[in-house]
C-alpha cells in the first residue's frame, strides 16, 4: 500500500499544475500550490501517509458532510423538508433556481445554499457543534478554526449572503440568515490535515460507528444518507463522471481537499490546493481516479 500510494502522488503531481488555487476567498489565495499529501486509513486502524500529510487547510465544503451529520441527529430526515437529496447540474454556489416559483428547496446539502439550510437546522451553537464532533471523530482535539479564513470569507462572501437572504424570503430558511452564515463560514474555516480526512472517511466508511449517541435518526440511516448524497452531490455537477470515473463516495472543499469513504475498507485523504474549474482539487481528482484503478475501490 505504501508503495502505490508513493507512486499514485507522483504519477499525478504534474496535473496541479493545471489548476488555479482558490482566490475568491482571498486568504485561501495564500496556499502553497506544491503541497500534495494523501493519507489512507483503513478502518482496522492501519493508516498510509504520502507528501504533505501534516499540513494544515481549511475544510471549506467538506464540512457540509459534518453539519448534514449533525442536523439528521437533530432532526431526523425532517431535514430534508428544506433540502433536497438530488443531483444537479449547477455548479456550487448556484442561486438562480431558487427564486424559480416551483422550486422550494436547494437540491442537495453538498452545494452552498443546500448547506445554509442544513446548518441552519442544527441546534445551539451550530459551527461549535461541528467542531467537536470532527475532534472527536479524528481524535484530534487540536483541530480549530483559521480566524483568518472565516474572516476573510465573512467580508467577502457576498453570493453566500445573497443565497440566505433569498432562502429566507422564499421560507427555505427560518431565524436569521446572518446568523446561519456566520455559522456555515466558521464551519468552512476549519483547518484540517489530509489524515484528518482520511479519518473521517474511514468513520464514515464503517458506518458511523463509534458515536454516544446518534440522536434522532439510527446510526444505519444516517450512513446511508451521507453516502447516498456524497454520491449524488459531493462532487457538485460532475457528481455523476466522477461516479464512473472513481466509484467512491467523495466531498471536496475549495482548500484543495478531498474526504472519500469506501464502505467496510477505508478513508482517503487527499490535499493538493490547484483546483478545476468546478471547485475541485485538480490533482486530488487525479489520484482518487489511480487510486480507484489500482486498489478496486468503486462501488459501481
Ligand atoms: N466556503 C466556501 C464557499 O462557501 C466553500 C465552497 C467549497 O468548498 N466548494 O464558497
Amino acid at each position: 500500500m505504501q508503495k502505490i500510494l508513493g507512486e499514485v502522488l507522483e504519477e499525478n503531481r504534474e496535473l496541479a499544475k493545471k489548476g488555479r488555487v482558490a482566490s475568491y476567498i482571498p486568504a485561501l489565495a495564500k496556499a502553497n500550490p506544491d503541497h500534495l499529501g494523501i493519507c489512507i486509513a483503513e478502518i482496522d486502524g492501519n493508516t498510509y501517509k504520502a507528501g504533505d500529510c501534516d499540513v494544515k487547510f481549511t475544510i471549506q465544503s467538506i464540512s457540509k458532510v459534518i453539519a448534514l451529520m449533525l442536523a439528521l441527529m437533530d432532526n431526523g430526515e425532517k431535514v430534508f423538508e428544506k433540502v433536497g437529496r438530488e443531483g444537479t447540474e449547477d455548479p456550487f454556489n448556484t442561486l438562480y433556481k431558487l427564486d424559480l416559483p416551483y422550486i422550494d428547496k436547494p437540491a442537495n446539502p453538498m452545494i452552498n445554499a443546500g448547506a445554509i439550510a442544513t446548518t441552519a437546522q442544527i441546534k445551539g451553537d451550530k459551527a461549535g457543534r461541528i467542531l467537536e464532533l470532527i475532534r472527536n471523530i479524528t481524535g484530534n482535539s487540536s483541530i480549530d478554526y483559521s480566524r483568518e479564513v472565516y474572516l476573510s470569507e465573512k467580508e467577502t462572501g457576498e453570493k453566500n449572503k445573497a443565497i440566505a437572504h433569498l432562502m429566507k424570503a422564499r421560507g427555505i430558511l427560518e431565524g436569521d440568515p446572518e446568523e446561519a452564515l456566520d455559522h456555515y463560514f466558521k464551519q468552512c474555516s476549519i483547518e484540517v490535515t489530509a489524515c484528518d480526512l482520511a479519518k473521517l472517511g474511514a468513520f464514515l466508511a464503517n458506518g458511523c460507528k463509534g458515536l454516544p449517541s446518534y440522536g434522532k435518526i439510527d446510526r444505519k440511516t444516517l450512513s446511508r444518507n451521507l453516502l447516498a448524497i456524497m454520491t449524488i452531490g459531493g462532487m457538485y455537477n460532475v457528481s455523476g463522471a466522477y461516479a464512473a470515473e472513481v466509484g467512491v463516495p467523495s466531498k471536496s472543499g475549495v482548500g484543495g481537499g478531498i474526504m472519500a469513504a469506501v464502505s467496510g475498507r477505508m478513508g482517503i485523504g487527499i490535499f493538493s490546493p490547484p483546483l478545476d474549474e468546478n471547485g475541485h482539487s485538480v490533482a486530488g481528482y487525479g489520484i482518487m481516479k489511480s487510486l480507484s484503478y489500482r486498489l478496486d475501490l468503486s462501488i459501481f
